[in-house]
């Protein structure tokens, strides 16, 4: 059976998961247009495709108005590292907001199908353990990372609007917290973090006692996962929780860093940030049931690839975002 060739606009698409999501687009043999203003990424994430024929790059910013012709758009425009949308919350809601309602209008121009990169931050510090698609969250509206939970539930808002009212074609995903090759080794978040610190023997900054917990998800599993739903039947349109359901405290993620990395690092505990949700476990049952998907790839082995990835690059050659991280 052939495929069709479709024009797809990934916003986003130099960051860590758009990148990824990219060169498997450009390996479907799609005609990928991947927009990006490189805020918490580089160009050097996207290189290997720019002599493609079926791929292009463009500098722009969500915040603002563009006009293009496309069937399908995966809107990944955000920042996603607490410490960087954190330095201007402003701008971090008007990417999830003015981002959603630009993408939104472009689907709604060219009848294409949209796709939001939501997030289990809707759910804040969750009371229901694990969470489930149906449970509304418990957000704190003022918090420091309002701007980001907050943004993305107005995103959603939009997009269930939109789909209501105009018949915007929509899907929406909530990811869970997703690691591996091409985050930026300054993104300041756990994985990146300990990685960095583990393979330069420096101390591992453990935030808080260390008994928080996150479920982390390997990015090829979690793009496969994004593909399967922007091409799920028309009716199924989401929310669906996307992450990998192997929960662990941020202390055992520091010891199997420092073993898989050889180091000796030292863990030295450090103050925990304001509103730092303490559990986080996704109910993947609807995407098992709704995608036939699921995570593939352990935590060791995903933590060996990523430990192999940070080896190879030249952290001279990255810069801050932004002075947090
Ligand atoms: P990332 O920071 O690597 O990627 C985000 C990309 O968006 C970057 O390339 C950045 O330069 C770009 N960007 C930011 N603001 C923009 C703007 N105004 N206009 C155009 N481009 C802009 O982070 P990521 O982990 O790849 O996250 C991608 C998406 O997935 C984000 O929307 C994030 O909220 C969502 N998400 C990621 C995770 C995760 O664990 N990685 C979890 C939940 C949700
Ligand atoms: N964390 C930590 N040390 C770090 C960075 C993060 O202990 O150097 C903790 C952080 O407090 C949180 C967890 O790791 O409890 C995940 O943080 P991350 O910023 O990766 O993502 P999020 O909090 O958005 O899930």
């Amino acid at each position: 059976m052939t495929q069709t060739i479709k024009r797809i606009l990934v916003t986003g698409g130099a960051g860590f998961l758009g990148s990824h999501l990219c060169d498997r687009l450009v390996a479907l043999g799609h005609d990928v247009i991947c927009l990006d203003n490189f805020f918490t990424s580089q160009k050097s994430n996207v290189v290997h495709l720019l002599q493609r024929p079926n791929f292009e790059l463009i500098r722009h910013d969500i915040t603002h108005d563009i006009w293009l012709e496309v069937d399908e758009i995966y809107n990944l425009a955000c920042p996603a590292a607490p410490g960087h949308y954190q330095y201007n919350p402003i701008k971090t809601m008007k990417t999830s907001v003015m981002g959603a309602i630009h993408v939104l209008g472009m689907a709604k121009r060219c009848r294409a199908k949209v796709l939001q990169a939501s997030t289990s931050e809707v759910y804040g510090d969750p009371e229901v353990h694990p969470q489930t698609e149906s449970y509304r969250g418990n957000v704190n509206c003022i918090g420091t990372r309002a701007c980001y939970d907050e943004g993305k539930r107005a995103a959603e808002t939009l997009f269930f609007d939109y789909h209501r009212h105009n018949r915007v074609n929509i899907r929406v995903i909530r990811i869970f917290n997703t690691y591996g090759p091409r985050m930026h080794p300054y993104d300041g978040r756990v994985v990146s973090n300990f990685i960095r610190q583990a393979i330069r023997h420096e101390p591992i900054t453990l935030f808080g006692d260390g008994r928080h917990t996150r479920s982390f998800c390997f990015v090829d599993d979690l793009i496969d996962g994004m593909i399967r739903m922007m091409n799920a039947p028309d009716d199924f349109v989401g929310p669906v929780n996307l992450g990998n359901p192997d929960e662990f405290t941020i202390r055992q993620l520091a010891e199997k860093v420092v073993e898989l990395a050889g180091s000796s690092s030292v863990i030295e505990t450090r103050p925990l940030p304001s509103d730092d949700p303490t559990q986080r476990q996704p109910d993947i049952s609807l995407a098992r049931e709704k995608l036939g998907w699921e995570p593939r790839t352990p935590l060791a082995e995903g933590l060996r690839k990523t430990i192999e990835y940070f080896r190879s690059i030249d952290l001279g050659h990255f810069r801050a975002p932004t002075p947090n991280f």
